[in-house]
């Protein structure tokens, strides 16, 4: 009998309402993963909820530091976080403000920060009787990898996700915990669909969209959930402090 790569673990995963988290969480609930989703966005939640037994759902604001406290202390102890939460605000340098830059960092790093220390002492206290917790951090190919136009403040906290996973990395390789970052290229989501639909020229910012990559057509989110569920299995055991890539031939 197929019993699930994820059987027996527990994944937390933020943002999990939309896009590559919802997907994410889907995909590692038919691994047999116990999924706790979190998101602010509590009817798409429900949705999911209803989509799929197994799936619990938790009302969460990555931003919030008490709320973020607060599951932590009622959740058992996580063997997988998954860190997805993340913005795309648009544009150059000039362009961005500065209450761009703080809420890009606040919600694309220091969410992370935030999560990661609320619940990595429980996570590290299971990994000495599992042998393994794994922490996936979202980056995005724009970030340290590449630059992009119009990416100031998102290429920065990506690159400053890199930076942060390999610090976990190093630090808590010793006492069983892994971390990695995930790197996809342009995937079809919501948000995605968002920065088209407002462009000046929907039509041509898709059409640009889609010849970044040299595949010829936008990532979908079940092109990104194989390595989610690699990362949060056992398979990946020896795979800790990378930028893993999905992208399409972007970075060739
Ligand atoms: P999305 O942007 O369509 O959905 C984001 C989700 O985040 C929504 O459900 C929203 O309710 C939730 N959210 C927003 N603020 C929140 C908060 N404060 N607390 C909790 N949840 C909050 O999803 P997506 O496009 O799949 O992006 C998910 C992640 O993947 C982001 O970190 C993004 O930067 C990254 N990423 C996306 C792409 C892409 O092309 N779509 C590429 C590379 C990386």
């Amino acid at each position: 009998m197929h019993e699930g790569r994820l059987k027996d673990k527990t994944v937390l995963i933020t943002a999990a309402a939309q896009g590559i988290g919802r997907a994410s969480a889907l995909a590692c609930a038919a691994e047999g993963a116990r999924v706790i989703a979190t998101d602010i966005n509590a009817p798409l939640l429900e949705q999911l909820a209803a989509e799929r037994a197994g799936i619990e759902v938790v009302t969460l604001d990555v931003r919030d530091g008490d709320a973020v406290q607060a599951l932590a202390q009622r959740t058992p102890a996580l063997d997988v976080l998954f860190n997805c939460a993340g913005m795309v605000a648009n544009g150059s340098l000039l362009d961005c403000s500065e209450a761009d830059w703080d809420l890009s960092f606040d919600l694309n790093v220091k969410s992370m920060f935030r999560m990661t220390r609320a619940f990595l002492p429980g996570m590290l206290a299971h990994a000495g009787a599992q042998g393994s917790v794994s922490v996936i951090n979202m980056a995005s190919m724009a970030s340290s990898i590449k630059g992009f136009v119009n990416r100031c403040a998102y290429g920065a906290t990506k690159a400053a996700v890199i930076g942060l996973t390999k610090s976990l990395a190093a630090d808590y390789v010793k006492q069983g915990l892994r971390a990695n970052a995930l790197c996809p290229g342009t995937v079809d989501t919501p948000s995605l669909r968002g920065r088209i639909a407002s462009a000046a020229d929907p039509v041509q910012a898709e059409k640009d969209f889609i010849a970044r990559q040299p595949m010829g057509r936008l990532a979908t989110v079940d092109d990104i959930t194989p390595m989610v569920v690699y990362l949060a299995s056992d398979e990946s055991r020896f795979v800790t402090g990378q930028a893993l890539l999905v992208d399409g031939g972007v970075t060739i």
